[in-house]
């Protein structure tokens, strides 16, 4: 197995799935897992590593973003990253201005953690905020006063990692039109180069998602707002960031210039990156492929000397076009209007119901055309 065709360089992904406390709303592959294992988990994922470059027969390939995501990856120990982050440097050709994230959640970033991470190079971080008002966080399990983002942010500048995402949740349970004003003028306040508004997903299999499906009041299930208001307070977000200078530039990010990020814009547009630890996914160009998504499967893999992989993909021409087409729609900038070459039909009927526009040989989803992109996208498969 080897990387065709692009001679692009690699983003890494590094998923770190320890949490202090499980939001009601998420089923990612993520738990309050003993710290004791922190360890071993690091262990394996170098492990995973290796295998993989060996599978590949790439050594040191070319890196040009990295992300560690979760999960929570400021609560692995301050030796732990500088550990991490090394070795990462030993086994891959890490370009000099490479964009390296770490999501953290706030108020996991002791001067301890903040020091390594800087010392590891990080300088980019993405603050799972998902609200300013403390009763909504509370209310799927958050337990973070604002004042702690507030005060992670101006612990991040000082130590020089200006680069920072705050992650908004629009359709979170007691979230109201006032509150959620609240949080985007404090997010907006708090003067980051980087927004991101993301719907409420509940997913089915997580706490809140089976209190919905059973109609019951647990876990504040009566206080989601229904659909048509989450959709209104995703609108009321994309004209207030507008208003305050973010350009809007996928359909869940806003930056101001040059705020965005260089990782997730290499997935909607379809560039390498190798993923690794719990439910990684990686993409190489004509495959993709993703890891295990049980903490114990995936450490018994390795210890085993196996790749823990789950699913593993060969994209076929037809597979390709069509990601090229969902994918790159996600973005505002669009794509080629000669992309859609025997699509014509479903691009005039989307155009007619004003969920696509064409504009300078472009084509991209209207504001209206964001907020049903999955049916938009369904029509390209
Ligand atoms: S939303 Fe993030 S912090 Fe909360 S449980 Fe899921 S991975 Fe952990």
């Amino acid at each position: 197995m080897s990387r065709d065709g692009a001679r692009d360089a690699f983003g890494l992904y590094l998923a770190v799935p320890f949490c202090r406390a499980k939001c009601s709303y998420c089923n990612f592959a993520s738990g309050v897992f003993p710290a004791a294992l922190q360890a071993d988990y690091c262990r394996a994922l170098l492990r995973e590593i290796d295998l993989t470059l060996a599978a590949l027969d790439l050594a040191r390939p070319p890196v040009d973003t990295i992300y560690w995501g979760g999960g929570t990856p400021t609560l692995l120990a301050p030796e732990q990253i500088a550990a991490l982050a090394a070795a990462l440097r030993e086994r891959f050709a890490i370009a000099p201005g490479a964009e390296f994230t770490v999501e953290a959640m706030p108020g996991t970033l002791p001067p301890a953690v903040l020091g390594a991470l800087a010392a590891a190079g990080v300088n980019r971080v993405s603050l799972g905020v998902q609200s300013f008002v403390e009763a909504e966080a509370r209310a799927v399990g958050r337990r973070q006063p604002p004042a702690a983002v507030l005060a992670d942010l101006a612990h991040l500048r000082a130590a020089g990692i200006a680069n920072v995402n705050l992650d908004l949740i629009a359709g979170l349970p007691r979230q109201t039109p006032a509150s959620w004003r609240t949080s985007l003028a404090a997010a907006v306040a708090a003067d980051a180069p980087h927004i991101s508004i993301y719907m409420l997903e509940v997913d089915d299999d997580s706490r809140l998602g089976r209190e919905l499906r059973a109609g019951g009041a647990r876990y504040h299930a009566a206080a989601v707002p229904d659909d048509d208001a989450i959709a209104e307070q995703y609108e009321t977000a994309c004209a207030l960031l507008a208003r305050a200078g973010y350009r809007q530039y996928e359909i869940s990010n806003f930056a101001r210039p040059g705020g965005e990020s260089r990782h997730n814009e290499r997935y909607w547009l379809r560039r390498p990156y190798l993923g690794f630890g719990l439910d990684a996914h990686s993409f190489t160009g004509s495959e993709r492929w993703g890891n295990a998504g049980g903490l114990d499967a995936y450490l018994a893999a390795l210890a085993a000397g196996r790749l823990p992989r789950r699913e593993r993909c060969a994209l076929t021409p037809r597979m390709a076009r069509e990601e090229a087409l969902f994918l790159g729609l996600r973005r505002n900038a669009g794509v080629a209007a000669a992309a859609f070459a025997g699509f014509e039909t479903a691009l005039a009927e989307l155009a007619a119901a004003g969920l696509l526009a064409a504009q300078g040989g472009r084509v991209a989803l209207t504001p209206r055309g964001r907020l049903l992109s999955n049916e938009v996208f369904a029509r390209f498969l």
